[in-house]
């Protein structure tokens, strides 16, 4: 199959109210053309120069987020390119975006990012802590709070990877039902191409998928 037929195919799939995010790491520019013939309308980049690179040919028609960890001294140029950013993963690089966005005029959307499987190597917020972090970040006046992002670990089981899902999406109701002004819980961010289908039965309305578009990544 084609990148346009896989994108089809899973846009087929998708129920509606689903985001896919195309991952697009390390794909060339005339690679992710194909993806966007076929209606992807997200890109999810990890890393802010490709971004930058890659933006400066393909415009911002499109919406691109930021889907790897952040350097605080990248929040400049993350602030310039990105429409949502979906791994906020500590406080001081909290108070860098929100510094950052208020010298562009602009209140910058994020997604705090859960490791939902507590691992030392992972970035993200613990479980225990996501609560007491959006409130945090709630009192910053141009960040704007849009949701949960979680990777979860890595199993050789695809389908072991449901009870860390399970467990984001009740730490986003359980946020949501707080109804805290300054946060809003629209999105929920989880799954890649072996477990997108499960996210979305674990409630993700917005899933992120490389290989199972453009095929296996060099060295994969
Ligand atoms: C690469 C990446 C994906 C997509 O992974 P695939 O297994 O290629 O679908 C999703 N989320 C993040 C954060 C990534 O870095």
């Amino acid at each position: 199959m084609s990148i346009y037929e896989r994108v089809q195919a899973i846009l087929k799939e998708l129920p509606p109210g689903v985001t896919l995010v195309a991952a697009t790491k390390t794909r060339s520019v005339e690679e992710i053309r194909q993806a966007l013939d076929a209606g992807i309308t997200v890109l999810g980049e990890n890393y802010v120069q490709e971004a930058e690179k890659k933006q400066a040919v393909l415009g911002r028609t499109i919406q691109w987020h930021l889907i790897g960890h952040l350097q605080r001294n990248k929040a400049g140029q993350a602030v310039a390119i990105f429409d949502l950013i979906q791994t906020l993963d500590s406080w001081k690089l909290a108070e860098e975006l929100d510094r950052k966005a208020r010298a562009a005029g602009l209140v910058l959307p994020v997604l705090i990012e859960v490791n939902s499987g507590r691992e030392q190597q992972k970035s993200g917020l613990f479980p225990e802590d996501v609560l007491t972090f959006v409130n945090r970040v709630a009192t910053l006046e141009n960040l704007s709070l849009q949701g949960l992002m979680t990777m979860g670990p890595l199993l050789e089981k695809p389908e072991s990877i449901r009870p860390f899902f399970r467990l984001t999406r009740e730490i986003f109701e359980e946020i949501k039902k707080q109804g805290r002004p300054g946060v809003e819980m629209r999105i929920l961010s989880m799954g890649m191409s072996d477990t997108w289908r499960l996210a979305v039965e674990e409630g993700a309305n917005m899933v992120r998928v490389g290989t199972a578009i453009f095929g296996p990544r060099p060295g994969q």
